[in-house]
């Protein structure tokens, strides 16, 4: 075995055996802002087979303070956090294969992504692709670890699909939806805990340790110096649509996924195009910079000033309206720009 490993493999809980397992793993990270930075990072140094990593935005200043990928360089560059935690995740460890995915984690790409993967992280900031992974984990048998954070405030669950409840089932007892969405600002070391939480459950489920992971459902205030562990065993709720017998998938249909969206405690829009397909960003640009806006870019985006908005527009046409949280306007926005 690889030196690299040598403490990972010491700890008896792992060994030999468990390395090998990990090594041969798939897993699949929806998110990499500062949950999926902090879990990305860990499992490629612990020497996972493979990762693949989706996320939708690009790195910004306000996010240095927590997403330990990230540098004022990736900043500077506008770069989308998939590319910069591609480029950033090989520099840590080359034995691992990196996939780097930018774009929405809609439903279909999500069933797209599923065949070969071992295990999936929650790492987003809504509640929409929660519900999706949660379906997609019940649907192709998939564990998946449910994390999220607000303020001093975390908390993660791990859903084993025949096994334990699942994330649709919990919301009948917790309300989750609240805590998805918040401007009340957050902490690096809420966000370090949440992922201490994750990564520990994904190291005891790569290994195949199952009766390791934890049952209850863990949250915690760093502030308030508060640590709650709720049973969960009698959450599993029969008639539940996601993993009872009669199940749907109510998630998985795109039609309840909505094209345009105000993202996750921030003056943005995002708003999907109605057709699939790439742009040339680069004509696109040509043509702005024409019509006298002011326009940035690189291969993967193209930012351009306009007044009191910016918008930011993705090869696959996707665009992030900045300075409004109004849909209506932002869609105006979209239609000058991209008709
Ligand atoms: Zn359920």
């Amino acid at each position: 075995m690889n030196e690299r490993y040598s403490r990972q493999v010491l700890f008896p809980g792992i060994g030999k055996e468990g390395q090998e397992k990990i090594s041969k793993k798939h897993v699949l990270i929806i998110g990499a802002g500062a949950l999926g930075s902090g879990n990305a990072e860990i499992l490629t140094r612990a020497g996972v087979g493979r990762l693949t990593i989706v996320d939708r935005d690009y790195v910004e200043a306000s996010n240095l303070q927590r997403q330990q990928l990230y540098t004022e360089e990736d900043v500077a560059e506008k770069l989308p956090k998939a590319a910069a935690a591609e480029k950033r995740l090989e520099a840590i460890n080359s034995d691992v294969e990196i996939n780097a995915i930018i774009g929405d984690a809609t439903p279909e790409l999500l069933e797209e992504l599923a065949a070969g993967v071992d295990l999936m992280l929650d790492a987003t900031d809504n509640f929409e692709t929660r519900m999706a992974m949660n379906d997609v984990s019940q649907k192709y048998n998939i564990p998946w670890i449910y994390g999220a954070c607000v303020g001093s405030y975390g908390m993660s669950f791990s859903i084993i699909p025949g096994k334990t409840p699942c994330l649709n089932c919990l919301l009948r007892t917790i309300p989750l939806q609240g805590m998805t969405c918040d401007t009340g600002g957050i902490i690096s070391p809420a966000v370090q805990m949440v992922i201490a939480h994750q990564t520990a459950e994904a190291l005891k489920m790569l290994v195949e340790d199952w009766d390791a992971v934890r049952q209850t459902f863990v949250s915690f205030d760093l502030w308030r110096n508060q640590y709650t562990s709720l049973k969960m065993s009698k959450a599993k709720f029969a008639g539940c649509l996601s993993c009872g017998e009669d199940r749907t998938y109510p998630y998985l249909d795109s039609e309840n996924m909505t094209k345009t969206t105000v993202l996750c405690g921030r003056d943005t829009v995002q708003i999907r195009p109605s057709k699939s397909g790439k742009i040339s960003l680069e004509q696109l640009a040509g043509q702005l910079s024409t019509l006298g806006y002011t326009v940035k870019g690189n291969p993967y985006l193209v930012s351009v000033e306009m007044g009191e908005e910016r918008m930011v527009i993705f090869q696959d046409g996707r665009a992030l309206i900045h300075g409004t949280k109004d849909l209506t306007h932002a869609k105006t926005v979209y239609q000058r720009i991209l008709g």
